[in-house]
């Protein structure tokens, strides 16, 4: 979960960016200013509970402050594999994004399935979640009313009203993937924060945590897009570990399953991780860690073209497309290649 850049343009299948849902209350990066089968929980059963409580939301202000980076949420983790360039202007220049419909839609039916479980299990048909679409995006627009530009120009309303529509239909589609009336979650829209060993503070936003009778723990991410193709499904699962990772260092307990639900395609994709899957996946955030560090203290952020460059809103300041990033706003600690080559550090840690 968490901010969704779902694609609004075409683009070859497999190759959508990672879908990240921005919340209204989600996890901004934090950083300071510089300077298969299913495990149904069924029973009522113990909550997991965060670590930490969900920070409001930062003023406008404080969100567009230079800032340095502090923690590691899944989205941002991505943002650096994909393109470290693309990580600088997102965390620590903290460019202004347009909001776009297809995020913006991910975002509206995230609200509606975690407000669905509001009611009684009988109560949870797809014709309740789809009166709750309205609501939702009333809602929304009043936490975020910038995202009204999204329809400043639709005079009739028959834009905005197949957006809804769109919506509408990813609701539905859930219930031919899950039965809500039989699912108990201990944790809706669940801010996590754990800080490992090393000092590196991961944190994030779990859709849905499902906890079986027998305390088995299962985890669930809503995508609204389409399934990855089978090579890029490990990139799709990364997220999904990450957040086991911190489950696993919260509570000592391995999720026993991670569940993708794409309502875009109506696929789930599971994976069951051992602790080998998690020590792994600690390991590269490590690593992911140090590079971003390296880079954050020497100021080199690469540019790494792909085809998601397509859906990247800083193309005017990136060099791969003529462009020329703002000043650094950080102290550098230290010179520019001090640090060893890229192959040493960001090279590394390409897409995986
Ligand atoms: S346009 Fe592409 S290479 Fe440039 S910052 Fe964005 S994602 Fe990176």
């Amino acid at each position: 979960m968490e901010t969704s850049t779902e694609g609004g343009a075409a683009a070859p299948a497999g190759t959508e960016p990672a879908e990240t849902t921005t919340r209204a209350g989600s996890v901004a990066e934090s950083a300071v200013p510089a300077a298969g089968a299913t495990t149904p929980g069924t029973t009522p059963a113990p909550v997991i509970p965060a670590q930490a409580p969900a920070p409001a939301a930062a003023p406008a202000a404080s969100r567009r402050a230079p800032a340095r980076p502090t923690s590691l949420s899944p989205s941002r983790a991505g943002d650096f594999m994909q393109c470290p360039l693309l990580y600088r202007f997102r965390v620590i220049d903290r460019l202004p994004e347009k909001p776009s419909p297809a995020a913006t839609r991910g975002t509206l039916v995230h609200a509606v399935l975690e407000r669905l479980f509001d009611a009684p299990a009988a109560e949870r048909t797809a014709p309740r979640a789809r009166s709750l679409v309205p609501g939702q995006w009333d809602r929304l627009l009043k936490n975020r009313p910038e995202l009204a530009e999204l329809f400043a120009d639709d005079e009739d309303g028959s834009r905005l009203a197949g957006w809804l529509e769109e919506a509408g239909q990813l609701v539905e589609r859930w219930f031919a993937l899950e039965d809500p009336t039989r699912l108990e979650p201990v944790e809706r829209e669940m801010f996590v924060q754990t800080r490992l060993e090393s000092g590196l503070t991961l944190r994030g936003i779990i859709d849905r945590v499902d906890v079986a009778p027998t305390g088995e723990v299962r985890i669930v991410d809503y995508k609204t897009g389409k399934a990855p193709r089978p090579e890029y499904a490990e990139g799709a699962l990364f997220q999904m570990k990450f957040y086991a990772l911190v489950i696993w260092r919260l509570k000592k307990v391995v999720p026993r399953r991670l569940q993708l639900v794409y309502l875009g395609s109506g696929d789930v994709v599971t994976y069951d991780p051992v602790i080998e899957d998690l020590q792994g996946v600690e390991r590269k955030l490590l690593a992911l860690w140090e590079a971003i560090r390296t880079a954050t203290e020497t100021g080199d952020w690469r540019p790494r073209p792909t085809k998601l460059c397509g859906w990247c809103d800083h193309q005017e300041f990136c060099p791969e497309f003529d462009g020329t990033p703002p000043p650094y706003p950080l102290p550098l600690a230290l010179p520019f290649g001090a640090a060893g080559s890229e192959e040493d550090t960001q090279g590394r840690m390409g897409p995986q």
